[in-house]
């Protein structure tokens, strides 16, 4: 068969959790809590099963769900999304992703990526005949340079991907990025993908710089976020996509024929449950100090830490460690040393070898700390 996707295998999060298991490590490889949820939030799931919301929810989603969102984002950033219009329901940031891609992408549009990237952004983008155009990030600090960006811009240029806090670099974009990507995209017909599903996860008293606060990229976004994250529950896969009308309407006319609604007890216990802010808003207190930890375990080994600003990844390098590719690295990092992690060139898309490697800290602290221990002895 002649794949539309040549060059790809399967992906480094379930390549990587599966060699983690298999060889007994502890996995801060794929991003996941390895905690239970609010106990609350499975019983308003079961709650909502008792209550009979057992058939399909309304294609654009469940109405009291969207309506809790539009105030959330409301509260958050003083902006409006008609719940209506502009907010969709989907299966986790995943399909939100690859349905606004899908809606707008043709083939010969050019979408930027800024690298390293999660990975579902280019294999998506070429799987609809789109060209990749990448940006390369520098680290250990991660920064765009805009004008450097706009040096990637052609006439076939429809779309930028923006990520913060980003996965797997734990930046975050400034207000500064967002007055010079305003520069670049007024006047044109550029649109924008903001995978935002992160925007809790923001640390040292810094606010999340939403592409929503900025009139002139709001208007031209998809802003994508993930109920995975903020609930801790990555395996309930849902999560949501806000964008003026007219993307919606494309973004619709995508997804009611990709899975058409999604999970519906799930939904009405979410809107429940988020109805309440109080039962979210000590997310980036509640990672941030288990970054601290995590970052303080690790200072009396030989990684060398960068910078996380958000996100709950931490990027090390290993130069001073060893040679090795980090891919081979993490290999033996899991077998000889029992700790799995995420070799971030798996997030480029030609070879690269900076020799850092992805922590996932959304851990119990006493498996960070049993990672830790493995980790010194590196
Ligand atoms: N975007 C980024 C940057 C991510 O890290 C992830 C996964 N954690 C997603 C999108 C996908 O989110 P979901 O699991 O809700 O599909
Ligand atoms: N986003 C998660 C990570 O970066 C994993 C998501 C997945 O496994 N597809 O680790």
């Amino acid at each position: 068969i002649q794949s539309k996707l040549p060059g790809i295998g399967t992906t480094i999060f379930s390549v990587m959790s599966k060699l983690a298991a298999e060889h007994n490590a502890i996995n801060l490889s794929q991003g996941f809590p390895d905690y239970p949820c609010d106990p609350k939030l499975t019983e308003l799931v079961s709650k909502a099963m008792k209550d009979g919301f057992n058939q399909y929810a309304p294609m654009p989603g469940n109405p009291f769900l969207k309506e809790t969102i539009a105030e959330k984002v409301e509260k958050l950033y003083r902006v409006k999304y008609n719940p209506d219009t502009e907010i969709t329901i989907t299966a986790g940031g995943t399909q939100a992703i690859f349905t606004a891609l899908a809606a707008i992408i043709n083939p010969g549009d050019e979408v930027i990526i800024f690298e390293p990237a999660y990975d579902c952004y280019a294999p998506t983008i070429k799987l609809l005949g789109g060209q990749v155009k990448t940006y390369e990030l520098a680290p250990p600090n991660y920064d765009i340079d805009w004008d450097m960006v706009k040096k990637l811009f052609t006439s076939n240029t429809r779309m930028i991907i923006l990520n913060s806090p980003q996965n797997p670099t734990g930046s975050i974009l400034s207000e500064e990025d967002m007055k010079l990507l305003i520069k670049l995209v007024s006047g044109t017909d550029i649109l924008i993908l903001s995978d935002e599903v992160y925007e809790h996860l923001v640390y040292d008293e810094q606010k999340h710089t939403s592409v929503m606060l900025f009139p002139e990229l709001k208007k031209r976004s998809f802003v994508i976020a993930s109920f995975g994250k903020l609930l801790h529950a990555t395996g309930w896969k849902l999560g949501y996509c806000l964008a003026p009308e007219p993307l919606t309407k494309e973004f619709r006319k995508v997804h009611q024929f990709n899975v058409f609604s999604v999970n519906s007890p799930m939904q009405q216990a979410i809107a429940d449950y988020i109805k309440e802010p109080g039962n979210y808003s000590g997310i980036a207190t509640f990672f941030e100090k288990k970054r601290d930890f995590f970052r303080g375990l690790l200072a009396e080994s030989r990684f060398e830490l960068l910078p996380c600003k958000g996100s709950y990844f931490q990027c090390a390098s290993y130069s001073k460690i060893s040679d090795e590719k980090d891919t081979d690295f993490s290999i033996r990092l899991i077998k000889e040393f029992g700790v799995a992690t995420i070799p971030v060139s798996a997030f480029y898309q030609k070879a690269t070898d900076h020799k850092i490697i992805r922590f996932c800290f959304a851990k119990e602290n006493l498996t960070l700390e049993s990672a830790a221990k493995k980790l010194k002895n590196v």
